[in-house]
């Protein structure tokens, strides 16, 4: 009986307790949670003669393989940009690396394949073939169901672009400093986006006005093979933050260079100055290597404000090797400073694996501590 009794009262007292639950439940709601995101950021894709060939096959041409196994940690981020450092004039001119580079259309297959989501198009690059090869790359990867901006056909789609993910709108923006001397046709200056701080102070005020919440400013800039960067990029950086951009993309020295962390009117920006080369031929110093720089976003369900909660990076590294007399290529992810498994990639050894992860987080680290990326559990 006096089991029963106190089994009764147990439920009872459990009962009184959901019953005040729910009642502080009603007086109070739990605030609602944040909106929160991923964005991950490479640097240049280049598209060098050799890895053409390379890509070769009967019937045409299949990339996928230089990306087999970075493709994980491109396609679990929310967003992924790259920047695309060719055009895709298509065959009515012959393929061609440097100096001036057409590409065939299934590089975006690859990297469609690896998870970019958005393409940069603005570089030293984008006119090299010209007029007609600007307005066929951007068709081309709109076709294959990328977002970009940098370069355009027409001054409307020379803007920017906003995307919505999870809750928060996203401004992405591209210029780039020159074009190897290859003069944008006359009276049409949409074609490739040149960087141009008032023009670019403008275009930022523009996205806003559309809804961008958080702008994201792709620069191709800076001096070639330098890991320290030059007055020019340190002066436009200050300028394209103050005019509203919270973070900035950069590339084109071929090999990276710091990120910095900036106050601007007491807000945290960002300042990544090169993420270097992230797949080519390259093999001067440093320019096999490359950097994936992930970027969490928060936005407060109250009060709106987004603040960049976590910068972390991923250093990779080009691995160049011959199977059955032809070149093969791989980027090789490299999440740990001690040498992983190294059977998946050919001809790579323990010692380069260490040294590059040393050079990349040197520089990367080299004003500012950033953790090597984790992939979530
Ligand atoms: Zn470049």
């Amino acid at each position: 009986m006096l089991v029963l009794f106190l089994l009764l009262s147990a439920c009872q007292l459990v009962q009184i307790d959901q019953a005040d639950e729910q009642k502080q439940k009603k007086s109070s709601p739990p605030p609602p949670p944040p909106s929160k995101l991923t964005i991950a950021a490479i640097g240049d894709v280049m598209m060098h003669e050799p890895q053409m060939k390379s890509g070769k096959t009967k019937n045409g041409y299949d990339f996928r393989k230089f990306f087999k196994n970075v493709q994980p940690y491109l396609s679990s981020p929310d967003l992924t940009v790259a920047n695309l450092e060719t055009t895709l004039a298509g065959t009515s001119k012959p393929y061609s690396g440097f100096p001036r580079f057409n590409s065939p259309d299934q590089i975006l297959d690859a990297l469609k394949y690896a998870g970019v989501d958005v393409i940069t198009t603005a570089n030293n690059h984008s006119n090299d073939t010209g007029e007609k090869g600007i307005i066929r790359t951007f068709t081309t990867i709109k076709k294959k169901g990328f977002m970009m901006t940098g370069t355009a056909p027409t001054p409307e789609q020379r803007k920017g672009i906003v995307i919505e993910k999870n809750g928060i709108k996203l401004g992405f923006l591209s210029y780039t400093e020159h074009t190897n001397g290859l003069p944008v046709a006359k009276g049409k200056p949409y074609l490739v986006n040149l960087i141009n701080p008032a023009k670019i102070t403008k275009d930022i005020k523009e996205l806003k006005q559309q809804g961008a919440e958080y702008v994201l400013v792709s620069l191709h800039w800076g001096t070639e093979y330098q890991r320290t960067p030059n007055p020019f990029q340190k002066k436009t950086a200050t300028q394209v933050l103050q005019a509203g951009a919270d973070v900035i993309l950069g590339h084109h020295p071929h090999v990276q260079q710091q990120i910095e962390k900036v106050n601007i009117n007491g807000q945290e920006k960002l300042i990544i100055y090169s993420m270097g080369n992230f797949i080519s031929n390259q093999s001067d110093p440093y320019t096999d290597q490359g950097v994936i720089v992930y970027l969490d976003i928060m936005k407060d369900a109250k009060t709106k404000k987004i603040k960049l909660t976590k910068t972390s990076f991923l250093p990779t590294v080009v691995n160049k090797y011959k199977k059955s007399g032809k070149s093969e290529y791989q980027v090789v992810p490299l999440p740990t400073k001690k040498a992983g498994n190294l059977k998946a990639y050919p001809g790579f050894t323990k010692k380069r694996w260490e040294k590059s992860w040393n050079d990349i987080n040197s520089i990367i680290t080299k004003t500012e501590s950033f953790p090597v990326f984790a992939p979530k559990p």
